[in-house]
């Protein structure tokens, strides 16, 4: 039975739409032949969206995404915009998204595909078959953290100073998205600050394992030191399944992740929100990098990072495993053919365009669902 999903593309800026062009054609082959259809707007965002209206996200879009079962961004910015006003980039328009859709945690899985297993800087046998989730707190802590500021001492030295802070809710409310997520993964979570030091680390600790004991006593949990999360990551990235944590740590740690299968090019992420009455989730998801203005419009961007971003859509916004599934499928089978955009390009494979990508990917999706 067909369902309609309300899904607002956002390409925004640089090789953004070139990448959502080729992102859209798979969309358009999902709806014609798997059971979702989807109800698709499109609209401006970022320096796209100043050109046109003066301002990197108006109202109307503002409010689209907001009535959206998900939305999903290319990238912002570039030079053009560059040396605009701090509260009139580009940037802002990805903020305000973020901001008023309320998305508290942010997702990055780090898979590695076995045709890129050598792209890694560390070796196969570490890295071969790696597929965990890092879920950073998003809103909260020392980012946005009271009293902030910097502050000139009565002997005249300066004195910065940020605060880290936590609340129950806002711990539990990104634990539980962990402890969700996880049981339909490996059903580990790996809860991860520096309780050693810092008394925002006992409390998250301390929910954390209340949150555990009262509603998922059947996923395993274990915790661990910030520091040692980061060396363990290199070591030996595989004893992890889904790994949560806090803002500042989930922005480190979630970047060391990412660096262990190679290329932003290939990086999707997921931003969520809380569920509302209607029991769904705000989502925004979107590529980890940015608008690429170096490689913009000469058909070089890789379209994979936005189209694991829409795999991502699939899985978490609309409850489509086997849809999502199925992509990953196409992208695995398509890098073991020895095609590559430039920015994975590897010895003895073919580099190909943009363009060719998206259309090898659409191959490859006809042959697996015939
Ligand atoms: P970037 O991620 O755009 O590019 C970094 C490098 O990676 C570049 O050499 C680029 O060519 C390459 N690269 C990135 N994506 C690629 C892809 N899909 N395929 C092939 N190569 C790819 O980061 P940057 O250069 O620091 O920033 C450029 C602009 O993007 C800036 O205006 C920045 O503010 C903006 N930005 C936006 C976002 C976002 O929209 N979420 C994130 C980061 C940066």
């Amino acid at each position: 039975m067909a369902s309609n999903k309300n899904l607002l593309i956002l390409p925004g800026d640089g090789i953004g739409p070139e990448v959502m062009r080729e992102v859209r054609r798979v969309i358009d082959w999902m709806d014609r032949r798997r059971a979702v259809t989807f109800d698709i707007s499109e609209g401006l965002v970022g320096g796209c969206a100043i050109d046109a209206h003066g301002t990197p996200l108006t109202d109307e879009t503002m409010a689209d995404a907001m009535a959206a079962d998900a939305v999903l961004l290319g990238a912002v910015g570039g030079p053009k915009w560059d040396d605009l006003p701090f509260e009139q980039k580009p940037e802002r328009g990805l903020l305000r998204l973020r901001k008023e859709m309320d998305l508290f945690a942010n997702l990055r899985p780090a898979i590695c595909f076995d045709a890129l297993v050598d792209a890694s800087t560390l070796k196969p046998e570490i890295i071969s078959g790696l597929d965990i989730l890092i879920i950073r707190e998003l809103t909260g802590g020392v980012y946005f953290g009271e009293p902030r500021g910097i502050e000139t001492l009565p002997d005249g030295q300066r004195r910065g100073f940020n605060t880290q802070t936590y609340t129950t809710s806002e711990i539990r409310r990104v634990a539980v998205l962990a402890f969700e997520l996880a049981r339909k993964r490996g059903n580990k979570v790996c809860s991860v600050e520096k309780a050693n030091v810092m008394e925002s680390g006992v409390l998250w600790r301390d929910e954390v394992t209340k949150l555990h004991g009262e509603s998922f006593p059947d996923v395993a949990l274990s915790h661990m030191y910030a520091d040692n999360c980061s060396m363990q990551l290199v070591r030996d990235p595989k004893q992890f399944d889904v790994i949560v944590t806090d803002n500042l740590f989930g922005d480190m740690l979630s970047d060391t992740a990412a660096m262990l299968t190679g290329s932003l090019g290939m990086l999707p992420s997921a931003s969520l929100g809380a569920v509302d009455a209607t029991g769904s989730r705000k989502a925004l998801y979107e590529p980890v990098h940015g608008s690429a203005p170096d490689i913009a419009g000469r058909e070089l961007a890789n379209p994979i990072a936005t189209l694991l971003s829409f795999a991502m859509n699939l899985r978490y916004s609309f409850d489509l495993a086997e849809d999502a599934d199925l992509i990953q499928q196409a992208v695995e089978n398509v890098l073991a053919g020895g095609l590559r955009t430039a920015d994975i390009m590897q010895p003895g494979k073919a580099k190909v365009s943009t363009g060719v990508m998206g259309e090898s990917l659409l191959r490859e999706l006809d042959k697996l669902a015939a």
